[in-house]
């Protein structure tokens, strides 16, 4: 691995655990993460058992194409532990004692009040000329080897110490070595599926190398992850957000509802509590969830004031003087009820904005009219009363038609604050 050029890897993790789906392959996800923040690119994961042949091919397969291949396991005090010999064997290095590492494994054994045997003794040898990184964490330590232009880094399998040992030795070590780093920025946008989101951003997706745009489709939603790769991480920055401002110009824009943040309940919070302003809801077929969803959110007692689930006619009359002329003329399932609803909450709680949710999750309870899906979010404000109509009939699951219903009320919530402060 040569100084200062783009660095490729491959990340190797061995254990037969892995692939008898014993454990789930964490360390991989996390190595991931800390190369790409380090911008190194990631051309494989591999998954070896204990087995040195197999092990052996799996490196010369990884060092065809990659510069750094990162291993992590393997590297125990036991016979099936051999992920270091069969590396050193790779690079044709001879293993000796090293003497820090046998000193460094006594003393942890002795503060940790254990009896050190024999074995232990064989995760203090190292391939000749290896760079050790002391673990402080257990008692493997970590190593790596270079050779001309490729570099093997070994780590221990538990995640408790490969992740220390990552970000206090590897990720140093590595640094010093690379040419640039990359930035994401996640785009959130609601009320646009996929496939038109990719139809509009065509071009900037599929044109564009350096920030590279990437969409990823999440319970009812669409992420962008915009990409960028430079020297330092405020030029990449600065680059994410020229593209970002191109997706704004699109039609895209207006669906957009925040950049990194956590989830669509986030960018409610966050935008009433910047405003000063408050929410209280009137729930039907969500149920709570709307309040729910908010409530995960710790500290929103400043912008969200309470809620009531109405489930029957009665109660929507009783609490939230829903008029019994609506709900005979136009049914429960209608506009008129849900801007009612969120009226009648809004007034009840002082609130700034009444937001209501009344439809028909299913699977029952379904008519011609109004078959399953059909949903109704109202909003009330000063400015008035509204209401979307959503058809999610397609989209049968109980579950998911409650999720997007609670979804599109903070969407509007979101809609309504931004009218309002205008
Ligand atoms: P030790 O010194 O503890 O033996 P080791 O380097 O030999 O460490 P392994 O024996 O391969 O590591 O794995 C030890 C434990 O680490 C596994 O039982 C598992 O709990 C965890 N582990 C190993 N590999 C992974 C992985 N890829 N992702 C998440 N956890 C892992």
């Amino acid at each position: 691995m040569s100084d200062k050029k783009a660095i490729t890897a491959e990340i190797l993790c061995v254990g037969t655990e892995l692939l008898l789906g014993d454990i789930v392959n964490t360390n991989a996800a996390y190595l991931s993460w800390g190369l790409a923040q380090l911008g190194i690119h990631v051309y494989r994961h591999t998954v070896v058992g204990d087995n040195p042949k197999r092990l052996c091919h799996a490196l010369e397969a990884a060092f065809s194409e990659a510069d750094l291949v990162i291993t992590s396991g393997g590297l125990g005090p036991t016979y099936d532990d051999l992920t270091k010999e069969t590396v050193a064997a790779y690079f044709g290095r001879e293993m000796e004692l090293h003497e820090p590492s046998l000193e460094a494994i006594r003393s942890y054994f002795q503060k940790t009040g254990r009896v050190m045997t024999k074995n232990n003794e064989k995760q203090a040898m190292m391939p000749r000329g290896a760079i050790v990184f002391p673990n402080a964490y257990g008692t493997a330590p970590s190593l790596a080897i270079e050779d001309g232009d490729k570099t093997a880094i070994m780590l221990p399998g538990p995640p408790g110490e490969l992740i220390p040992l990552f970000e206090t030795k590897i990720r140093p070590y590595l640094e010093s070595k690379r040419s640039s780093v990359l930035v994401s920025k996640n785009v959130h946008i609601f009320g646009m599926g996929e496939s038109a989101v990719e139809e509009k951003l065509k071009g900037l997706m599929t044109e564009s190398e350096n920030p590279t745009v990437a969409p990823y489709c999440k319970e009812g939603e669409v992420r962008l992850r915009v990409t960028a790769e430079a020297e330092d991480a405020n030029e990449a920055s600065l680059m994410c957000d020229a593209v970002i401002e191109k997706i704004r110009s699109t039609e895209v824009g207006g669906c957009i509802y925040g950049i990194d943040v956590d989830s669509l309940e986030n960018a409610v919070v966050c935008g009433l509590r910047k405003r000063g302003m408050t929410v209280a809801a009137a729930e039907s077929l969500t149920g709570g969830l709307i309040a729910k969803r908010i409530t995960d959110i710790s500290g929103c007692s400043d912008v969200f004031l309470g809620g009531c689930v109405t489930y029957t006619n009665e109660i929507k009359h009783r609490l939230l003087g829903v008029s019994n002329e609506t709900l005979d003329a136009y049914g429960a399932v209608s506009s008129a009820t849900a801007m009612e609803m969120a009226r009648g909450v809004r007034e009840r709680t002082g609130a700034d904005i009444g937001v209501s949710a009344t439809g028909i999750a299913g699977p029952t309870g379904g008519t011609e009219e109004t078959p399953v899906g059909t949903v109704y979010i109202g909003v009330s404000s000063a400015r008035g009363e509204s209401f979307r109509r959503l058809d999610l009939s397609a989209r049968r699951s109980r579950d998911y038609i409650r999720m997007v219903s609670a979804s599109n009320a903070y969407d509007m919530v979101l809609k309504e604050m931004d009218s309002l402060s205008e």
